[in-house]
């Protein structure tokens, strides 16, 4: 029999650490050892009680059917209307895909947009996906490297010195994973005019806009103007926003043309997402919004304490996050590789933290505040004492 071969592009993937980490420490907690973990990128609340409802009702109705391939009608509507009034941007109903999570919708724009011979600009430190999704797709990752002396932002001539004539998009996350870096309105409009003039599709992946610190705005790039709009894809769901990780839904808004392309992959792999998840997901929309200020209110204070504490730690820099939940301190003065670094710090203090080596910082490591204030104090007398041994 001759040996199993693997697609060459799938090959060479490597799993992914966020959720490799992730697991590693509910299976440890799981068998009884104390671990306090800072590597889930996934809110520790609960889904509100209304948004719970609206999928329980779905049940009870029977809606346990297929649904279209791009999502229900009235998701779709809602979603319409919400990036019209809170971010400004006019999309149909009809631009819109709803898929498995926005992990999937970027892996089905990224596929279906990019081909092999193109290349996508990834500022870094990046999420970890990206690389993997712009590889499947046949196309060529470049990234660009943003100083930490600017806060890990990419700078407007950074980003226009790594364009050629082969660039088809860049990835721009706004609050990002993994550094929590917010761009503000001037810095958005220098780089959708660099994107316009050079013909560069943006993918903006807006998952983390609702998680913003000391009254930074959230800015569409899509939202500068109607020609700013054409070439920019919106990307967004609601793992981060309304704590449903699990009900795996994600959107995108963007091309007439890739949306088409898209519902056409999308109905020859997943056909729709979850029915009665989306039921759900009408509601976050529809519904109350009181849940996200209490989350937000949480969120702010735990970046607070877990900022000041990793940053009065001696030897260490960390850039404070204006949005999204994770800081990324730079632990390179201590002599141990990211990894190695998060494999000890597990091992000698049950301190689960994420090496940066997979977003592309070797010298960092990445802890997601996502967890609860107890977690968080135990977890860095742990950090501390950890470093102290160094
Ligand atoms: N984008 C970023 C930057 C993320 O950190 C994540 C992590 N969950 C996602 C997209 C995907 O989220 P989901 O698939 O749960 O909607
Ligand atoms: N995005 C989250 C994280 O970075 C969840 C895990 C994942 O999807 O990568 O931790």
């Amino acid at each position: 029999m001759s040996e199993l071969t693997i697609n060459k592009r799938i090959a060479s993937i490597p799993a992914s650490v966020t959720l490799g980490v992730t697991s590693k420490a509910k299976a440890m907690k799981a068998a009884g050892e104390t671990v306090y973990s800072f590597a889930a990128g996934e809110p520790d609340f609960d889904t509100p009680e209304h948004i719970k409802a609206a999928a329980v009702q779905a049940l009870a109705d029977g809606q346990t059917k297929y649904a279209p391939v791009p999502g229900l009608p009235a998701l779709r509507s809602a979603i319409s209307n919400k990036l019209k009034v809170e971010n400004g941007l006019n999309y149909a109903p009809e631009q819109i895909v709803v898929s498995c999570g926005a992990k999937h919708s970027l892996f089905n724009i990224i596929v279906a947009l990019c081909d092999e011979g193109e290349e996508v600009i990834v500022p870094t430190p990046y999420w970890l996906s990206y690389p993997e999704m712009i590889r499947v797709s046949g196309a060529t990752p470049v990234f660009v490297r943003a100083s930490q002396d600017n806060d890990y932002k990419m700078t407007p001539e950074e980003f226009e010195a790594a364009i050629t004539p082969k660039t088809k998009a860049i990835i721009f996350n706004s609050p990002s994973n993994p550094i929590g870096v917010v761009y503000n309105r001037s810095e958005i409009e220098k780089l959708v005019e660099i994107a316009l003039r050079h013909n560069v599709y943006i993918i903006a992946d807006e998952i983390y806009e609702k998680l913003l610190y000391d009254g930074a705005e959230h800015v569409s790039p899509g939202s500068l103007s109607p020609e700013a709009q054409e070439m920019v894809i919106t990307v967004n769901g609601f793992s981060k926003a309304y704590s449903m990780t699990g009900w795996r839904l994600g959107y995108f808004a963007g091309p007439q043309k890739l949306v088409k392309a898209v519902n056409a992959l999308q109905g020859h792999s997943t056909s729709s997402p979850s029915t009665f998840s989306q039921y759900g997901a009408v509601a976050a929309l529809e519904g109350p919004q009181d849940c996200l200020k209490e989350m937000g209110v949480a969120f702010a204070e735990r970046r607070n304490y877990i900022y000041d504490r990793v940053s009065a730690i001696d030897g260490i820099t960390c850039v404070k996050p204006g949005g999204a939940f994770y800081v990324l301190p730079d632990i390179s003065k201590f002599g141990l590789d990211s990894v190695a670094f998060a494999e000890k710090l597990l091992t000698e203090e049950g301190v689960a933290v994420v090496p940066g080596a997979p977003f592309g910082v070797d010298g960092n490591v990445r802890l997601s505040y996502a967890c609860s204030m107890e977690n968080i104090e135990k977890g860095l007398d742990g950090f501390e004492r950890f470093i102290k041994s160094l």
